[in-house]
């Protein structure tokens, strides 16, 4: 059985608030918001990090994008804005290696981030 958190919970091992899934990916509310809107947007297949992404992969992360786009509409925060986010390892704090693409809104945000 995985040992993955992302994995556990598209097998409907560990309970989520989904808001969206299909055959690519799922998206579902963070367990701990940092936004008024904090989604994640996860592919079903497990990817640890950027760094593992291959050429096959490459409609997989365009997916992803497509789903935050559309999700961000339906939140009603596509025209204030929203900030998309992968973070990949220890500099970044990348905590759970299947990748995701966090989907912050709902309030401005600094830049750069700290
Ligand atoms: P990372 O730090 O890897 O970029 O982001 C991991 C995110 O997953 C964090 O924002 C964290 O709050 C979220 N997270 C971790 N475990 C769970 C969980 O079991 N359920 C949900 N919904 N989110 C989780
Ligand atoms: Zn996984």
């Amino acid at each position: 059985m995985s040992e993955c958190i992302f994995c556990k919970i598209r097998d409907g091992q560990v309970p989520a608030k989904p808001v969206h899934r299909d055959d690519v990916c799922l998206a579902l509310e963070d367990i701990n918001p940092q936004a008024p809107t904090h989604l994640l947007v996860i592919p079903l297949k497990h990817i640890p990090t950027v760094n593992d992404l291959t050429v096959d992969e490459r409609e997989v992360v365009g997916h992803l994008y497509l789903t935050a786009a559309k999700l961000a509409r339906q939140r009603g925060i596509a025209d204030s804005g929203y900030r998309l986010v992968m973070n990949t390892h220890r500099d970044a704090g990348q905590t759970v290696f299947h990748i995701h693409l966090h989907v912050l809104g709902g309030r401005p945000m600094e830049w750069p981030p700290g």
